[in-house]
Formats: C-alpha cells, structure tokens, sequence
C-alpha cells in the first residue's frame, strides 16, 4: 500500500450507456440491474457495434477491451463483462476459456465432461473446489475506465444437477448450499453470484 490518498471513483450520469455484449441474456441482466439508476441502456447489437476479439489474459483485460471499444466507436460510456468458472485443481482453467470450452455447437454437457475429466486426469485426490468470476468495466468515450471483480466459491459436483442456469450451473454448488446454481431458484442465484458481487461493487462506486 502506497498509503496515498484515495483516487476517488467516476459517477455515471444518468443518460444512455451502452452494453457491450451481444448476449441477450447478458443485455437483459444488466439492463434489469441498472433500472433504478436512471439510466438508458443501449446495446452494442443496437448500435451495430462489431464485437471485438477477446485477446486479453484476463478477465479485466478482456472487460476493459470490449467496453473501450464500445466507448470508442460510439461516443458514450460503456458497461461489458466477462466472466467464468476457475477450477482450483485446473490450476484456474477452464478461466478465460470457459466458453470455448463448450467447443462450436456450444453444448456445455461437453464443457462440464471436458472439466470432470480434466479434474479426475489429475489425480484420485484432486479437489473439486471451484469459483465463477465476473469482471465488469465501465469505460468513458475520453479513455477513462474502472473495473469491478466478483467472485462466488463452490465446488463442482458430478453428475451434473438441475436445468435452470445456463453454462456450468448445473455442476457448480456454492458453499453453504444443497443444490447447484442449475437448480437453484433464478432469482437466489442471481443474488449470490459473481455477476451481482461484481455489481454491487460497480454500483457503490459509480452511483
Ligand atoms: P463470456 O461471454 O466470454 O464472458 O463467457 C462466459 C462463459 O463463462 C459462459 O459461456 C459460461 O460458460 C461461463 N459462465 C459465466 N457465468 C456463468 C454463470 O453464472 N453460470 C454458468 N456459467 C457461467
């Protein structure tokens, strides 16, 4: 710690933002988790936005790449997220990749396999420890950004359960609880995951 003072957060005014993804499902959370902030969502699908390669090596590089992008191409602040499931025994994988894990038919039955094999290929006593994590960032048209990091820890069950959620829910059973995020009620998940960790962060910093 430098113990220096404190660089005070940038607020967001009330007005349009746009939403750096081109998942609906995305778009459709942050849009329902920024209502009471007065403010108006557009989304990058919307504005004809292109969607930019997610090259960074980590989950804020990559939130911040596609939020400046947003920001820059059209001149209003931008809000975009990655996120995804870091398994303790993978040595964080599948991480960044969690989305390429389900392969181009994009079928997580074989990205959740892919995860239960690699974890048992590592040893009898491997651990099933795992964390979901979402980085969100906030970028401004003058290049200015923020970036807010959630995280919620579990562990990985097998066979999968459940068949609300998306993605790795089914497998996925945060501590302290008897069922996965996959059969979980949407609206528990929602107010423990990495995603609304993540927010609750952005939103005490930027409101
Ligand atoms: P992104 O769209 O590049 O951020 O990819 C995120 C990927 O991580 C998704 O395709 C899911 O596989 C996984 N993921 C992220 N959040 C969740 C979640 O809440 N539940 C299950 N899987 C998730």
């Amino acid at each position: 710690m430098s113990g220096g003072a404190e660089i005070p957060h940038r607020k967001l005014a009330p007005g349009k933002l746009v939403i750096a993804s081109h998942n609906q499902g995305k778009v459709r959370e942050i849009e329902a988790l920024l209502g009471p902030y007065g403010i108006q969502p557009v989304s990058a699908g919307a504005l004809g936005l292109p969607e930019p390669d997610e090259t960074g090596t980590t989950f804020a590089a990559n939130a911040e790449l596609k939020a400046r992008q947003a920001a820059d191409l059209s001149g209003l602040p931008a809000l975009a997220d990655d996120s995804g499931l870091c398994v303790e025994a993978l040595n964080g994988d599948p991480g960044i990749f969690s989305a390429r894990w389900a392969g181009p038919t994009k079928d997580f039955r074989i990205a959740m396999q892919r995860v239960q094999d690699a974890i048992l290929a590592v040893g009898p006593d491997a651990g099933h420890d795992a964390h979901f994590v979402c980085a969100l960032s906030l970028a401004w048209p003058d290049g200015h950004v923020e970036t807010f990091e959630g995280r919620v820890d579990g562990t990985l069950v097998w066979p999968p359960r459940g068949d609300r959620g998306f993605g790795y829910d089914p497998m996925f059973q945060p501590w302290h609880h008897a069922v996965t995020f996959g059969e979980m009620d949407p609206d528990a998940k929602h107010a423990m995951s990495h995603r609304a960790d993540a927010f609750a962060k952005l939103v005490k910093a930027a409101f």
